[in-house]
């Protein structure tokens, strides 16, 4: 049974993998912080139908040490690097954390598998993020990078770190430049879950406002479970390489607004208030992906489009909330 280790497999990434490395007969092995293990109900609400399923190692992506440990306990067969800071903030204290959570442990987990597990086949979440100002678009595989976050110069190192253990000390290691992808189990913070929950709090007369930044700012949306799916392509292809994943078609915040409003007959201008805490720093070239590698080398393609990811989303906020009803 082959064994595969999943840092960060209680965030919605990691969530849809193990449930899927578990339908294809993986023994499923994941990282996660001590103090999540303590609050289960709340950070492992992802996981709970297959915790029984799982082993789970509390430990830190900041300590070395621990990393190195659970790597040479486990011995994995896969190791699917998802964990790390990953939302975008231009504060410093979260930037210092960023840098320091995303390429130590990376390096960390690469170290311990050429240490201990020679043989695994290492996957990085690589990020859109790392074209940042991207001179052309869409971007592909050759497309040179330019990140302009804290968090796209994180995964551009994590992403240099892979290569150069492939390179130079023959590891099994690949990275998938992961576009923006949503769920139902998107966090909050995110503009998609944030509209969807902002809809139906307004729906149900919770709320008469909706507060957000920039609507004309667009994105390459496509859903969480089939870019898991990617990954596993990723890594069960016969050399170790590195792919865009992505939808290839750009929707602005706006257009996610009006068909997730329209969904509950309503119109969301008149809901809308601008609040310029949401703007960022300027977002010059739309990020686009193109995959036509993944199409062609991996036979993989996006199964959903942006009004399937709004229905399903809506679907399950709507079923979350029924009982807060009156
Ligand atoms: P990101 O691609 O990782 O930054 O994903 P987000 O979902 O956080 O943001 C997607 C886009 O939505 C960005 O271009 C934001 O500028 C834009 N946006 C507009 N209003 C908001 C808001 O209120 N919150 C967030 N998070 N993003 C917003």
């Amino acid at each position: 049974m082959p064994r595969a280790l999943i840092s960060g497999i209680s965030g919605q990434d990691g969530s849809y993998l193990a449930e899927s490395l578990l339908r294809e007969g993986h023994e499923v092995h994941g990282l996660v912080r001590r103090s999540s293990l303590e609050v289960p109900h709340v950070k492992m609400s992802r996981i709970s139908t297959v915790m029984d399923q799982l082993t789970l190692h509390p430990c830190s992506l900041e300590s070395q040490t621990a990393l190195f440990e659970v790597v040479r306990e486990i011995k994995p067969d896969y190791l699917y690097h998802l964990g790390a800071q990953s939302f975008v903030s231009y504060e410093i204290d979260q930037e210092y954390a960023t840098l320091d959570t995303n390429l130590g442990s990376t390096h960390a987990l690469l170290s311990a598998v050429m240490r201990f597990a020679p043989h695994c086949r290492f996957y990085f979440a690589a990020s859109s993020e790392m074209f940042g100002h991207a001179e052309t678009s869409p971007q592909n595989e050759s497309t040179p990078f330019n990140p302009r976050s804290v968090y796209g110069i994180s995964k551009l190192a994590g992403f240099h770190i892979c290569k150069s253990f492939r390179e130079n000390e023959d590891i099994f290691a690949c990275s998938g430049i992961l576009y923006n992808h949503e769920s139902p189990r998107r966090g909050k913070e995110y503009v998609t879950q944030k509209i969807i929950s902002q809809a139906v709090a307004i729906h149900r007369g919770h709320s008469n406002v909706i507060k957000l930044g920039n609507l004309d700012a667009r994105r390459d949306w496509g859903h969480a479970k089939d870019y898991v799916e990617a990954m596993r392509k990723i890594t069960e292809f016969d050399k170790p390489d590195d792919f865009v994943v992505a939808s290839g078609r750009t929707h602005s915040v706006r257009e996610f607004c009006e068909k997730a409003f329209s969904l509950l007959d309503l119109d969301f201008e008149d809901f809308f208030e601008c609040d310029p805490r949401f703007f960022r720093p300027s977002e010059k070239t739309p990020l686009c992906g193109d995959a036509t590698k993944a199409h062609e080398e991996l036979d993989w393609a996006p199964t959903h489009d942006l009004d399937t990811i709004i229905e399903e989303m809506m679907d399950c906020e709507l079923e979350r909330t029924a009982s807060f009803t009156n």
